[in-house]
């Protein structure tokens, strides 16, 4: 195998510890489930720990703690939209996760806006939409953005196309930036779903064109709790409150309907925020943003690389693809191994070699589903969720995801795990 461009991760993560085999031996955590969920980046766990002494509820206290950490969630929020090279006028709105982001946004679309978004969306970007007209998943990069603009032909009134930046399935990047284009001579808006893309590519909104763009901190390497919202106010301003309660509201009268709430972040984001998970996600927001990211992206692509052809070279792995092998993408890899169904396949890549992996339909249900026939991959997964309530067999698929916690080692002992897995025979 190639020797890698760049040989040192230039970021710290939080060290995976050792786990237990099945064996009693103790080996170090692979961590193949970054798509999932990231390890924490050191400078989020120091951000958190230096807040915790002085941390307090924002925006309501006159105390020093109140008024350092409304301080710092400030600056927080401010990181977070230079992070994304925000228009100076959008909101940027902390939440729990992507799908906290994508389920405030469509409450706050106008009520006769229509929804285009492709079958292969992750479930967060497809189930919260009303009005929806679901696309074909494409098979080119071309076609995503034919499709598109043929469906914004018939629509009337406002409407707002819902697109991932990189498929959690098989880390395929969407042509975002063109679809954002047509969109615009449609009088369309667009938001981008950049969970999967945000810890792999930097994500510019101006850039890209996008109106609205949401991503998930616990995907880019800060701890859980905390997603954003960015995009532009006047939806979102116009909106009922997400959330409704303190924090959101400016004004609450004695007669019941004598209310009046905030304009901006503010509106939506009723309650005690999560300081400190905003806090967090900034730390690795500018650290990012301080980094020599083209090197970073490289060294990743290396590793993804070489994870792909490993396992092209080995004989019964079928590779998932949306637009073919050749197309750009970030560091996940969808696989089947002939004979073998995908649920053993996680199980004895956890118990016999210490690698942990997703296996299933990945939360995109119509697109995984599609691909695995598309590869004629044999149903072998028993499962409780058919229509008919009745367990039915369907085909699943494993999904091995790369990021900062993972070194070229971990890449080879997935490797060499599939080969044995696969030289042994069903
Ligand atoms: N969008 C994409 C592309 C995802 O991969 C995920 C999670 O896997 C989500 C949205 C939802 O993210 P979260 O679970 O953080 O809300």
């Amino acid at each position: 195998m190639s020797s890698l461009a760049v040989s040192a991760n230039p970021f710290p993560v939080i060290d995976a510890p050792l786990v237990p085999l099945v064996g009693g031996e103790e080996v170090r955590y692979a961590n193949f489930d970054h798509a999932a969920s990231t390890p924490c980046l050191r400078v989020a766990a120091d951000a958190v720990t230096a807040l915790l002494p002085t941390y307090a509820s924002v925006h309501r206290g006159a105390g020093y703690f109140s008024q350092s950490s409304t301080r710092a969630y400030e600056d927080a929020r401010a990181t977070i939209g230079r992070f994304v090279n925000a228009r100076p006028d959008d909101a940027v709105i902390f939440t729990r996760n992507s799908t906290d982001s994508l389920n405030l946004l469509a409450r706050a679309l106008p009520a006769d806006c229509t929804v285009i978004a492709f079958d292969s969306e992750h479930h967060a970007n497809l189930l919260p939409w009303r009005n929806l007209i679901r696309l074909p998943a494409p098979d080119s990069r071309a076609t995503a953005v034919r499709s598109v603009h043929e469906a914004l032909r018939f629509v009337d009134g406002p409407a707002l196309v819902a697109v991932t930046g990189a498929s959690n399935v098989t880390g395929e990047l969407f042509p975002v930036a063109e679809i954002a284009l047509i969109a615009r001579r449609h009088g369309a808006r667009v938001v981008v779903d950049a969970a999967q893309l945000a810890p792999h590519r930097a994500v510019d909104v101006q850039a890209l064109g996008a109106d609205y763009v949401v991503f998930s901190g616990h995907k880019l390497y800060a701890p859980f709790g905390t997603g954003v919202l960015i995009g532009r106010t006047d939806w979102l301003d116009a909106a009922e409150p997400y959330l409704y309660g303190g924090g959101a509201s400016a004004h609450v009268g004695d007669a019941t309907n004598d209310l009046r709430w905030h304009t901006g972040a503010a509106r939506h984001e009723g309650g005690s925020p999560n300081v400190v998970g905003a806090v967090a996600l900034a730390a690795v927001c500018e650290s990012l943003m301080n980094a020599d990211r083209a090197a970073l992206f490289a060294w990743e692509e290396t590793l993804r690389t070489r994870l792909a052809d490993g396992l092209t070279a080995i004989p019964g792995v079928r590779q998932l693809h949306i637009f073919g092998p050749q197309a750009p993408r970030v560091g996940t890899v969808a696989f089947t191994v002939d004979g073998y169904p995908a649920d053993l396949v996680a199980a004895v890549l956890s118990a016999e070699h210490g690698i942990g992996v997703r296996d299933g339909l990945f939360c995109a249900h119509p697109l995984t589903r599609r691909l695995l026939t598309e590869a004629g991959v044999a149903p072998t997964h028993s499962t409780g969720c058919g229509t008919t309530g009745r367990p039915q067999v369907v085909a699943t698929a494993v999904r091995a995801s790369i990021g900062l916690g993972i070194t070229v080692d971990d890449v080879d002992r997935l490797i060499a795990a599939v080969a044995t897995l696969a030289a042994d025979g069903p």
